[in-house]
């Protein structure tokens, strides 16, 4: 298995995303240590546009993440609250947020 495959109750529809397209969940779902941020908050560097605004002085936790299928599953989601709502329930952690 790859990064990018799926499990079978995701596959295809997770296929079609392979990079990150800044969809800004990622900023938002997981608690963030190095960042003191808490699970399901957004990032306080986290910009509108869903860019962070520190990019080039970002935590080494932030460099070293790779998109993966869950991007294909929580990026094509309207809105940032989904997006991390959807990525919280993929990891099954909605419950504790
Ligand atoms: S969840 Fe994936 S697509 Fe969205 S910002 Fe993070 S890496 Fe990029
Ligand atoms: S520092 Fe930047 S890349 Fe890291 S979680 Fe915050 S907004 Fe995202």
């Amino acid at each position: 298995m790859t990064a990018f495959d799926a499990p079978p109750e995701y596959a295809p529809r997770s296929a079609w995303h392979r990079d990150c397209t800044a969809c800004g969940a990622c900023c938002t779902a997981p608690d963030i240590h190095a960042l003191a941020k808490p699970l399901g908050v957004p990032c306080a560097h986290l910009r509108a546009d869903c860019l962070c605004a520190v990019y080039t002085s970002r935590p080494a936790v932030c460099r070293n993440y790779q998109p993966d299928w869950v991007c294909g599953e929580v990026a094509p989601l309207p809105t940032l609250d989904a997006r991390a709502r959807r990525f919280l329930d993929i990891y099954g952690l909605l419950d504790q947020t």
